[in-house]
């Protein structure tokens, strides 16, 4: 059963296509992407993080940031100036793989010396 059997696209008018289970679907012909409400809970399989700061609550982030951690210079919350902010969404995909790396070298810390080599397979996210 189908809670929503047709969603046209608010862009272009062209009819979108979506799978069970998606809450945002992309326009086939013009590439716009809209959010799928149904009012019912659904299980997610791509969705969009919402921003959740203020400017000022952004900025505070940042500031702790640069305070603390390494790889920055000790100085860097006191010597910069923040003069823009903008809120940017930026596109993000899971995509699951399969990585299979062949090793094979000398270990020169052990006497005599040993050849190891192997295989190393891991599944990422
Ligand atoms: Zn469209």
């Amino acid at each position: 059963m189908s809670v929503v059997q047709e969603i046209r696209c608010s862009h272009c008018g062209a009819p979108i296509e979506f799978k069970p289970g998606e809450i945002i679907a992309t326009c086939r012909y013009c590439g716009f992407t809209c959010v799928i409400e149904t009012g019912k809970a659904f299980t997610l399989e791509h969705s969009i993080i919402f921003n959740e700061y203020d400017p000022v609550q952004a900025e505070e982030l940042v500031r702790n940031w640069m305070r603390s951690g390494f790889l920055k210079p000790g100085n860097l919350a006191r010597a910069s100036k923040i003069v823009e902010k903008n809120l940017v969404y930026l596109p993000f995909w899971i995509v699951p793989a399969t990585a299979t790396s062949t090793y094979k070298g000398v270990f020169e810390r052990l006497v005599p010396s040993v050849v190891k080599e192997g295989k190393i397979e891991k599944n990422y996210n």
